[in-house]
C-alpha cells in the first residue's frame, strides 16, 4: 500500500513523523500505526506534550539553556561558580557535563557549531552574547577566570572552538582560555560521551 492511499489525517501524522531526526519513512509509518492503535489518552498525551513544551520552554536570558523561566536553573544556583563558564553547542550538551559532577561553573549555549557550507556564519551563534557576558562581568569587578570550549570534537566543532578562541584572547588577554582534552571519540557529539570519558576530557582541559 503505497502512502498515497491513506486518508489525509494519516498521511499528514506520518509526513511529520518523519521529519524527526533519525526517522525515515517506514519508522514514520510504523509510529504512525502505533499512535492509531494506542489509547486515546496516550496520544493526546503525546499531543499535548509537544505543544506545552514548545509554549513553556524557551531560552535563559543570561546563557541560552533551555529554561521555563527567564533564567535557567544553573544560573539561578549562587553555589554555581559564575567566573567558570562552559561554552557548549546545544542544551542537550549540557547534561553530559553536570553528569560528570567534575563542573561547578555556568554555562554558555551557542545554538549549534560555526559551518559555513550550511549557511551557519558566526552571527547565527550567541558568540557575540558570549563576549558581551564576559565584557559585562569585567565592567561589573567579577571578572571570568576560565572559558572552557567544549564544543563537540568535530570539524565545525574545533572550528568554532578555534574562532571564539582568538576573539577572546583579543578582548581579554588575561581570561584563560581551555578546550576539552582528546579522548572523546573524534567526530562524535558531546552528547553521547559516556560521563567518565566526558569526565577525564574536563580535568585534563588544555589552554588554547
Ligand atoms: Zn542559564
Amino acid at each position: 500500500m503505497s502512502e498515497a492511499s491513506y486518508a489525509p489525517p494519516v498521511r499528514r501524522l506520518m509526513t511529520e513523523l518523519a521529519k524527526l531526526p533519525g526517522v525515515g519513512n517506514r519508522t514514520a509509518q510504523r509510529l504512525a500505526f502505533h499512535i492509531l492503535r494506542a489509547p486515546t489518552e496516550d496520544a493526546v498525551g503525546l499531543a499535548e506534550a509537544i505543544t506545552e513544551v514548545k509554549e513553556k520552554i524557551s531560552l535563559c536570558e543570561v546563557c541560552f539553556n533551555l529554561t521555563d523561566e527567564a533564567r535557567c536553573r544553573i544560573c539561578q544556583d549562587t553555589r554555581r561558580d559564575e567566573r567558570m563558564i562552559c561554552v557548549v553547542e546545544e542544551p542537550s550538551d549540557v547534561i553530559p557535563m553536570e553528569r560528570t559532577h567534575e563542573y561547578h561553573g555556568v554555562y554558555h549555549v551557542l545554538g549549534g557549531a560555526l559551518s559555513p557550507i550550511d549557511g551557519v556564519d558566526p552571527e547565527d551563534l550567541k558568540i557575540a552574547e558570549l563576549l558581551e557576558r564576559v565584557a559585562a562581568a569585567e565592567g561589573a569587578g567579577e571578572r571570568v577566570r576560565e572559558v572552557v570550549l567544549a564544543t563537540n570534537p568535530t570539524t565545525t566543532g574545533e572550528a568554532t572552538a578555534l574562532h571564539i578562541a582568538e576573539l577572546l584572547r583579543e578582548r581579554s588577554p588575561e581570561l584563560t582560555v581551555t578546550r576539552l582534552a582528546s579522548g572523546l571519540p573524534v567526530g562524535s557529539d558531546l552528547e553521547y560521551a559516556d560521563e567518565v570519558t566526558l569526565g577525564k576530557a574536563f580535568a585534563g582541559r588544555r589552554a588554547l
